[in-house]
């Protein structure tokens, strides 16, 4: 490259002639067009307008020319790199809105199209009912024990206390799985988890048991031959029925509501002592039906409470049996029954709706969780 001159003459140095930058522009403005699509686009700008295209070459050189030829060339160069690239933008988004279009035709659903999918139906309330007494105890450290529904008979009856000659092991209650002397029943009720769980867990314990159980019934309104219990049992050093009460309590307002408290009545369970009913105060009218017949409470009937399960102190004699230091420990066990507690919480009337199987029943619980 010769020095700077003050003779130059800038449009004989061809690269930087007039002619020559319309050339380039001409040049590029022809591949700019003919860009199909926004790849091709990149390579044409790489070659136009890029560091090594002719024109950023071009405008290397301008250094080189004397001041007067500077403020020439710079601007022509200046006024043809900005047409390229003014240029370059539309085409861009002319292919951008192109793109954009096929890609909008390409994946098109076409909403009104029949469709073979089936509905999924719904989880079942017992299910989810069931689940979400049980989250109630993981909450408060509780795990939950599972064991067979075709049980002992000694896990099931002897030891949970209850006597050869009790009436509830006869056929009539119970079903037997060959004869009454195979020792084999269907579970009566989830208790002998509670069993399985003192003869296997490490002291203490805190477990719920959730699951299906079986008795004689004939399927009614109120009775169905395969039911649902859910039990808690605690054992424990110096547990007391006010722990008993207390996570009652906690259960009822979790499941019901806050302030909704449950009410324990005397009563017999051969596996614990004392024994108890669980009545649940009436979360819809709180007692206020009780001798109101303007206000009456279908949910308890304007009794005020709702019975709903069956608790105590775990029997020292259950403790015993299963080989726990009962002068030691005690422990206290409840149970309630899921079907039962549905009716009065969802306003299930008739029992059948539940063991029938039509989805019309369980979809109208939605996915209550
Ligand atoms: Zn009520």
């Amino acid at each position: 490259m010769s020095a700077p001159n003050s003779s130059f003459d800038p449009k004989q140095v061809s690269a930087l002639g007039e002619d020559a930058v319309n050339e380039m522009v001409a040049a590029a403005l022809v591949d700019i067009a003919g860009a199909a699509d926004l790849a091709a686009l990149k390579e044409v700008r790489l070659a136009h307008a890029g560091d090594r295209s002719p024109l950023a070459l071009a405008n290397r050189e301008i250094g080189a020319l004397p001041p007067a030829a500077k403020v020439e060339v710079g601007k022509r160069v200046g006024e043809a790199r900005a047409r390229i690239k003014e240029a370059l933008t539309s085409r861009e988004e002319v292919l951008q809105r192109q793109r954009d279009e096929e890609v909008l035709v390409a994946e098109a659903v076409d909403v009104t199209v029949p469709t073979t999918r089936r509905s999924l139906g719904g989880r079942h309330p017992l299910t989810t009912l069931m689940e979400a007494m049980a989250d109630v105890f993981i909450a408060m450290g509780y795990s939950v024990a599972e064991g067979p529904e075709l049980e002992a008979e000694w896990v099931n009856f002897d030891a949970l206390n209850v006597p050869a000659d009790h009436p509830a092991r006869t056929m009539q209650d119970t079903f037997y799985v060959t004869s009454q002397d195979s020792g084999a029943v269907l579970r009566t009720q989830t208790s002998p988890i509670q069993i399985r769980a003192m003869l296997s867990r490490e002291l203490p314990i805190h477990v719920v048991a959730p699951g299906r159980v079986y008795r004689t019934d004939e399927l009614d309104a109120t009775h169905t031959p395969v039911f649902h219990q859910i039990e808690g049992l605690a054992v424990d050093e110096g547990l007391t029925m006010a722990d008993l009460k207390g996570t009652l309590d906690h259960l009822a307002e979790q499941m019901f509501g806050a302030g909704i408290v449950t009410r324990l009545r005397p009563s017999y369970f051969p596996f614990t002592e004392p024994s108890a009913e669980v009545d649940l105060e009436c979360f819809v009218c709180r007692g206020e039906s009780v001798g109101n017949p303007e206000r009456p409470c279908r949910t308890c009937g304007s009794e005020g409470w709702i019975e709903w399960g069956g608790c105590g102190m775990v029997n020292p004699r259950v403790l015993r049996s299963v080989g726990i230091d009962a002068d030691v420990y005690s422990g206290f066990a409840f149970g309630m029954g899921i079907e039962r507690t549905l009716m009065f919480r969802n306003g299930v009337t008739d029992m059948h709706d539940m063991v029938e199987g039509d989805v019309r029943f369980t979809r109208a619980f939605g996915v209550e969780a």
